[in-house]
């Protein structure tokens, strides 16, 4: 890294600039932000308006510093400002900035995430969304029916058919829209009864309806590790029947865009031992640049035109400068193989230390984690899916992040998000934050009181 981030993030003093970029960005932006998440609507407060960021370290423009566990929602898993990927960036930057014709970053990147997940092809689009609405269409196109599985609190981006019973930042404010199950107006009730939901982890449940409508559907597409409701682990039953799911000529969608490269080199499929028919990337592979993709089988993906009949087209996607940061970060995880044990041993001490924190002074939590990946549910568990996630004490939850953020620890700002850990998270940090952490589980003490 090249500047050197705070030994000890100072307490936050002003927020007199955020304050004011609020303001103004509530004039011209819906709710200030450009996704829904990022203000605080859940946890209260100004959101704070970042300036810089450096390794495990974001800057906010008054000059806090923070230690960072969102990692811009997961791209980050170097740390921020990665040298190689910055470099890469600014030698690509040298040559143009988009060509609107074909160029080799893109056949590079193509063939070294072809190599690593052990797809045959790839597409790149540009967002998480575009990975799984182009997917989809690809599926409906590949085996001519219509409807399409989802799970319960599973988040898979903003397309019309996916945000039926949606996580993530629609769980966090269905409360507040009033809404019995968490979607989006706008979208058409015709279009929502095309995608089934059933719950996740529920073996039977898909089992069952899959054998009563498995005819008519093109596609079951899940998270793999849900990251959108916070952490949910699948169980073995659960792998199994998701694997069952390719008896009935539906076809099996991963939707890997956060777990993808970051809870193994072969996302969390890889590392659970499950092999979907397609897979859906976002985040990592565009090391902090826009860039989403989707890829399977030469026989399934050669449906994509211009090669096959199902339309799918982007103006800036395989963007050089997007093809470059996500070729470094594949690179860079290439080049240091041990990075994922290290991710996990992080991981897994703060987990318990953060359960210790809360013991000792009498929180009653829940923790999942794996890999770099984690959530603290304010709830006794178990947590397995997104209705017993909603258990959570959403308010405690709120007093537990203030107390984070006012001691310079920067976490997901809502109940329903995992945090992520990155490389450049060291024994600094997680003694900060668990100092931290157990301060704050004090201070939900005593608000309860
Ligand atoms: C973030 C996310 C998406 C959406 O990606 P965007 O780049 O935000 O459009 C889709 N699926 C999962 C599992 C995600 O975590």
């Amino acid at each position: 890294m090249t500047a050197t981030p705070p030994v000890q993030p100072p307490a936050p003093s002003s927020t007199a600039q955020s304050e004011a970029l609020f303001e103004r960005a509530k004039r011209v932006t819906p709710g200030g932000v450009n996704s829904p998440v990022r203000a605080f609507r859940s946890v209260g407060g100004v959101p704070r308006f970042m300036a810089s960021a450096e390794g495990a370290y974001l800057t906010d423009a008054d000059g806090n510093a923070y230690i960072d566990h969102i990692g811009s929602w997961g791209p980050m898993i170097l740390g921020h400002n990665h040298p190689a990927i910055r470099d890469a960036i600014v030698a690509a930057a040298a040559h143009g900035t988009s060509f609107g014709a074909p160029g080799w970053r893109e056949v590079d990147l193509a063939e070294l995430v072809c190599q690593i997940t052990g797809v045959q092809k790839v597409r790149f689009v540009n967002s998480g969304t575009e990975a799984t609405m182009s997917a989809l269409r690809l599926a409906r196109g590949f085996t001519g029916r219509k409807y399409t599985l989802k799970f319960r609190g599973n988040y898979h981006g903003h397309a019309d058919a996916l945000l039926v019973e949606a996580g993530s930042g629609l769980m966090t404010n269905a409360a507040e829209l009033g809404a019995a199950a968490p979607s989006s107006a706008g979208v058409p009730d015709e279009y929502a009864r095309l995608t089934l939901v059933a719950e996740y982890n529920d073996a039977s449940a898909l089992d069952a309806l899959m054998a009563e409508r498995g005819h008519e559907i093109a596609a079951v597409i899940f998270e793999p590790v849900v990251g959108n409701a916070g952490v949910l682990l699948p169980s073995a039953e659960f792998l199994a029947a998701l694997d069952r799911v390719k008896g009935n000529g539906a076809l099996l969608i991963a939707d890997e865009v956060m777990t993808g490269f970051r809870l193994s080199a072969s996302g969390a499929t890889g590392r659970l031992g499950l092999t979907p028919d397609l897979s859906c990337w976002g985040k990592i592979i565009g090391g902090g640049l826009p860039v989403g993709a989707y890829g399977g089988r030469a026989e399934i993906m050669d449906y994509v035109s211009p090669e096959g009949p199902v339309y799918q087209a982007g103006t800036l996607s395989g963007n050089p400068l997007a093809m470059s940061a996500g070729l470094a970060t594949l690179q860079a995880l290439q080049a240091d193989p041990g990075l994922y044990d290290r991710l996990d041993t992080y991981t897994a001490r703060l987990a318990e230390g953060l359960q210790q924190a809360a013991d000792s002074v009498g929180v009653t939590v829940w923790i999942n984690h794996i890999g770099s990946m984690l959530t603290v549910f304010f709830q006794a568990g178990p947590v397995s899916n997104y209705t017993e996630a909603a258990r959570s004490d959403t308010a405690a939850f709120a007093v537990w992040f203030q107390g984070l953020l006012k001691r310079g620890v920067y976490w997901a700002p809502s109940q329903y998000e995992s945090i992520f850990i990155s490389a450049a998270h060291g024994e600094t940090e997680l003694k900060v934050t668990l100092q931290a952490a157990r301060a704050a589980f004090a201070e939900v003490v005593q608000a309860a009181k």
